[in-house]
């Protein structure tokens, strides 16, 4: 099957290595799209395995759980990718309503070598 965060890649050799913890980010933007096709795959605890331990109590897992669980996922668009910054669009739709538009600013950081998300900013 395709990869949600890129259909141009098979789910078997992009994301899904990251899910099953077999593969490491190597960079924010290998996150952010594992990230990605983990809201659209609704792999909740990838997601909160990714996201840093000191921002965890702002993401509540159920209440992420029930968001990707209404949620349909139709497509990534990276805009920038630099340091520890990417920022990106996203489709969706939430409980049948119309398509929204996602864009966003999100910030990574690295511990122990490992990479994880601690905050995004929305930019209209
Ligand atoms: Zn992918």
């Amino acid at each position: 099957m395709q990869c949600p965060c890129n259909p141009q890649n098979l789910y078997a050799t992009c994301c899904q290595p990251l899910h099953l913890g077999t593969h490491l980010a190597h960079t924010p933007l290998q996150l952010m799209r594992s990230r990605y096709s983990a809201y659209a795959m609704r792999q909740i605890d990838y997601l909160m395995h990714t996201t840093h331990a000191s921002v965890l109590k702002l993401y509540p897992r159920a209440s992420v759980a029930q968001w990707a669980n209404s949620t349909i996922f139709y497509g990534l668009t990276i805009l920038y990718a630099e340091g520890t910054i990417v920022e990106f669009e996203a489709q969706f739709s939430t409980n049948n309503k119309p398509t929204e538009l996602l864009h966003e600013r999100s910030v990574f950081i690295q511990e122990h070598g490992v990479w994880y998300y601690t905050k995004g900013e929305h930019l209209s």
